[in-house]
């Protein structure tokens, strides 16, 4: 049985869409149509944007209630998202071939989690200071939400990167219109349920499936006051003219290529759970992952093979199986670019180790976790960002070398130190330029901020950095003391 909508979450509750065009879902594992949801059109972006727009502008509207009465419509939400996780999580390994303890863990959990913080940060946290004049009076400064906030997002974990957005601007006190990313549409359509049933005020989140070219005609919009993009760096750009033509503003979270540092006193056979983790979580679909692994040359055979033998060793499967550790990736066109890097990275002079090909499966797009060894930090595969489970092992000589390595890349996003000592892991971090780093594991925390230097993008997503990128500051000079008679 597919699970298909036909129509969408505008202004409160479920609207006809303004054409009859759709989006069919199909599985990444079984390739079989699995679900379709209407296709947003621009007239539809119209509605949502000006549901939105109403939801802000209205004397009483979302951005004017108290941060606790806001918290308390966003703690209905959180419970309403719990309710559906189970559903969330299964809907999305369906889509992307997540596996499924990944997706219980990220997408059935996080969203409820990042709403409770964000909520409870702003009820919690005083939203105006008052400050002595130095050469006048004092002023009052106010921080206000923005107002509209357009927030697109990618496929590759898809339920938590909506609510990186959603969870701060709300709480906000911003109104949203997301568009999600056309291959996860279905779950995007099961937390609009949740939305109707938490009754959220209408407007205050609406949801318009849809490709590119709406995603940029949403972007461009008069109605909208700010723009949070995450996706890859060449749509990142296009979106960051159009924003500094309008001088709107943005947040951009883009690609990766980033570093683990191998140093030489590492046990990488102790830490390997955590490597897997930090190197080819999600089927290697996540930005942030280490692909470009350095290591030492007085180790290097060896960190090869421990590397080759963790890739090789690896279950490939069915993402539904709690067992599988590498599904499938999202699409055929994405298995057809993963590929097409793996054959430069044998044409460029790379030493294939492990993988390269697709596991014995008939169906699913499938392609086997590949090591590539005698890596130059020049080739196109420690380049590019693939998207995949590929990783490059490029050797140096010393630590100086290593942190040259690792900086000399367009990208600046994640990034990883293992080491024996985490003391010289911590200093050899503090050198690598990028904007987020982990000793020995990698794991986001919402309290701290993650986001990308150089072309991984502009702003911070987490911590309260990501609630400040929601609020504007008002200043009211307060009016100046009587001179004294
Ligand atoms: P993508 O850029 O093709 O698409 C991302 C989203 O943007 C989709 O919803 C898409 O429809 C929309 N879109 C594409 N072009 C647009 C445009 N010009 N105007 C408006 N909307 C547009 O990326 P993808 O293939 O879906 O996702 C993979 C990419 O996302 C990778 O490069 C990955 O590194 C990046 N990513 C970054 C982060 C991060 O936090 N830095 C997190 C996850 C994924």
């Amino acid at each position: 049985m597919t699970i298909d909508y036909t129509q969408l979450y505008i202004d409160g509750g479920w609207a006809d869409p303004s054409s009859s065009a759709t989006i069919a879902v199909h599985s990444a594992t079984t390739e079989e149509l699995i679900g379709s949801v209407p296709e947003a059109a621009e007239r539809d972006v119209d509605d949502a944007v000006a549901a939105a727009r109403r939801a802000f502008d209205a004397p009483d509207g979302w951005g004017t209630w108290e941060p606790a009465r806001r918290q308390q419509a966003l703690e209905r939400f959180a419970q309403a998202l719990e309710k559906r996780g189970e559903e969330t999580a299964r809907r999305v390994t369906l889509q992307n071939g997540m596996p499924i303890w990944l997706a219980q863990q990220f997408e059935a959990g996080i969203p409820a989690l990042l709403l409770r913080f964000y909520a409870g940060m702003m009820a919690e946290a005083p939203q105006e200071e008052t400050r002595p004049g130095v050469v006048a009076g004092g002023s009052r400064v106010i921080k206000e939400p923005l107002g509209v906030v357009a927030a697109i997002v990618p496929w590759n974990v898809p339920q938590a990167i909506t609510f990186l957005k959603l969870a701060p601007a709300l709480a906000a006190g911003n109104t949203v219109v997301l568009k999600p990313a056309p291959e996860t549409v279905l779950d995007a359509q099961l937390m609009a349920e949740a939305a109707i049933e938490a009754e959220l005020p209408p407007g205050v989140l609406n949801v318009v499936p849809a490709g590119r070219e709406v995603g940029a005609y949403l972007v461009e919009h008069p109605g909208v006051d700010k723009v949070s993009f995450t996706g890859s760096t060449a749509a990142g750009r296009s979106i960051a003219e159009t924003c500094g033509r309008l001088l709107r503003p943005v947040t951009l979270e883009l690609g990766g290529k980033s570093a683990a540092i191998v140093l030489d006193d590492a046990n990488l056979a102790s830490t390997i759970e955590s490597f897997f983790a930090t190197t080819l979580l999600n089927n290697g679909q996540i930005c942030w992952l280490s692909t470009r692994v350095l290591a030492p040359r007085s180790r290097y055979q060896e960190v090869v093979d421990t590397i080759s033998g963790l890739a090789g060793a690896l279950t490939i499967g069915d993402p539904l199986e709690s067992t599988t550790q590498i599904g499938p990736l999202v699409s055929s066109r994405q298995r057809d670019r993963v590929e097409s890097y793996i054959a430069k990275g044998s044409a460029e002079g790379a030493r294939l180790t492990v993988g390269g090909g697709r596991p014995d499966r008939d169906k699913g797009w499938f392609v086997q976790p590949t090591v590539f060894a005698d890596v130059d930090n020049n080739h196109t595969i420690a380049q590019e960002e693939i998207f995949g489970p590929v990783l490059s092992v490029i050797p140096y000589g010393d630590e100086d070398e290593a942190v040259a390595l690792a900086n000399a890349s367009d990208f600046g996003l994640g990034g990883s130190v293992w080491t024996a000592d985490p003391e010289r892991g911590e200093k050899v971090a503090r050198r690598v330029r990028t904007g987020t780093i982990g000793i020995n594991s990698y794991v986001n925390e919402p309290n701290a901020p993650f986001g990308g230097v150089k072309a991984s993008g502009i702003g911070r997503e987490m911590g309260p950095e990501a609630l400040a990128s929601y609020q504007q500051v008002k200043t009211v000079y307060l009016q100046p003391p009587a001179p004294s008679a």
